[in-house]
């Protein structure tokens, strides 16, 4: 890697790039760092030129390639963060200081206060920048590359770690190129037997498979070009090694049963051309009826769009296609890095000024990831000491998959799987969740410890002026919001002794 195929890439994915200031960065790591070699023999400007590298390939600008190109600065060579301060300015001293800030914990203690320690350094500066863990993310993604040249155990613990932290929170963000790419890598290390069992089991098939779909995918171009679809982009997609694992095992490791194993990916221009394809194929092939997902009306949790269906192709061979279009694709690979490409804005105000039209559609979905970042203050003030109890609120609503219900009048309420009308209740607003007395999920009554499905039209039924939550709710609420509230009653009423 150079610094010109750097500047190259960057320029090629965002046309806001401040060379200058990128070279300068350059060259300040490179004299910072002269003489020091990474663990693979390599000259070490290598490691932070690739972290830069990554992140230019995803669109990111110019003060995140820079805070990339110095973050190991401050921590490993002579030069302080005042001396970056000095040179490039408060805010990339700002996100090269978080990133110090997270590289500081070291294994210490039980094994649990480390993971949960640093699951709550990365939640703080997350919520202070996220440009900050994206950056952590490549880093950790290079670091992983070059795993091999470390002892076991440490090939072990990092994996781990990898695995159980960043992964999950690239999967949050929604950066699929790098939660698929850390999970792939850490499995090896982390359940070697499971890897190359699935491994030697999946390579014949993957061949296979990706015969069937490469024959499918030149019939289905006439189809598609005969009925006038205008396709940008069809290509096969293999599945992660790691998802795959997953999966099987919930299929009693039956690879047979594994319909996306590849999968066709068709790329449109517009969100009706995605449902125009969809008809099109349901046209000409049967689908399997429990199998077609519109991700498009429903986003998965970490904001995935697309069309999902699995047909009867080439005389009965069963094949996933995913529709979606270019902007979609985009921010299934990048997330919500997506949301900076072209821009280095840092708040949804600032994005809101910001009125190209492109970024108007997105608002909606803007703003509900955004006020997820809110949400990660607002734990961190709520939480206060008492750390356990703020990690374990952490980790239910944090790490887990996540539902999306719907007020009546057509809010979107985000809420962890298994929750209830009355976790949606206190969501929406707290008087609310004390005055509830009942709840209806798409028109139909159900109990107040109902499990909410996705996509539901959740009402609450109210009675007016009633100011206290029922104590025997604690028992099934899912959210540590209704849960802070509910106590925060019954503790001024004296019914619940803490
Ligand atoms: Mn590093």
């Amino acid at each position: 890697m150079t610094i010109k195929e750097l500047i190259e890439t960057a320029k090629a994915k965002n046309t806001n790039i401040d060379e200058e200031k990128i070279v300068k960065a350059y060259n300040f790591a490179l004299l910072a760092h002269k003489g020091q070699k990474r663990k693979t023999g390599e000259d070490y400007i290598q490691h932070p030129l690739i972290t830069a590298y990554r992140l230019a390939q995803t669109g990111m600008g110019s003060k995140t390639l820079i805070a990339a190109l110095l973050h190991d600065v401050p921590e490993d060579t002579k030069y302080t963060l005042k001396d970056i301060r000095r040179e490039f300015g408060k805010e990339v001293e700002f996100i090269v200081s978080g990133i110090t800030k997270l590289g500081k914990i070291k294994l210490r203690g039980r094994k649990q206060e480390y993971y949960l320690e640093n699951l709550r350094r990365m939640f703080l500066a997350m919520a202070a920048d996220i440009r900050t863990v994206l950056i952590k993310l490549s880093d950790r993604f290079h670091n992983m590359e070059t795993l091999d040249v470390l002892p076991p155990k440490k090939q072990y613990r990092i994996s781990k770690e990898t695995m159980e932290i960043y992964a999950p929170i690239a999967n949050r963000l929604g950066i699929g190129w790098i939660k698929g790419g850390l999970e792939d890598m850490s499995f090896q290390y982390v359940y070697p037997k499971m890897y190359n069992e699935v491994d030697k089991m999946t390579k014949e098939k993957y061949q296979e498979r990706m015969a069937v779909v490469k024959k499918f995918i030149k019939e289905l171009k006439k189809v598609l070009k005969n009925e006038g679809i205008e396709v940008l982009d069809i290509h096969g997609r293999a599945k992660h090694l790691y998802r795959l694992y997953l999966k099987l095992k919930r299929h009693s490791m039956n690879i047979d049963e594994i319909y996306d194993l590849v999968a066709v990916r068709i790329i449109v221009p517009e969100i009706r051309n995605c449902y125009e394809t969809l008809g099109v194929i349901h046209k000409h092939y049967l689908p399997l009826i429990k199998r077609i997902k519109d991700y498009i009306s429903l986003p998965k949790p970490n904001g995935y769009r697309s069309l999902h269906t699995t047909v009867f192709a080439l005389g009965g061979k069963l094949i996933e296609v995913q529709i979606r279009t270019p902007q979609m694709h985009e921010e299934a690979e990048y997330g919500i890095a997506a949301h900076w490409l072209y821009s280095e804005k840092k708040t949804f105000a600032e994005l809101i000024a910001n009125k190209r039209k492109k970024e108007r559609d997105n608002l909606k979905r803007m703003k509900r990831e955004l006020t997820w970042v809110r949400q990660l203050r607002k734990w961190q003030e709520i939480s206060g000491t008492d750390s356990e109890e703020f990690f374990k609120s952490l980790r239910i609503d944090f790490l887990n998959d996540r539902i999306f219900a719907f007020t009546p009048a057509g809010d979107v309420i985000d809420l962890p799987e298994g929750a209830t009308p009355i976790d949606f209740a206190y969501e929406v607003h707290t008087e609310v969740g004390h005055s509830a007395i009942g709840a209806k999920a798409d028109g139909s009554p159900v109990p107040l410890d109902y499990m909410i499905q996705n996509g539901e039209v959740i009402e609450i039924v109210v009675q007016k002026g009633k100011k206290t939550p029922d104590i025997k709710w604690l028992n099934f609420i899912k959210t540590s919001n209704a849960r802070m509230k509910i106590k925060d009653v019954l503790k001024k009423e004296k019914k619940f002794i803490f």
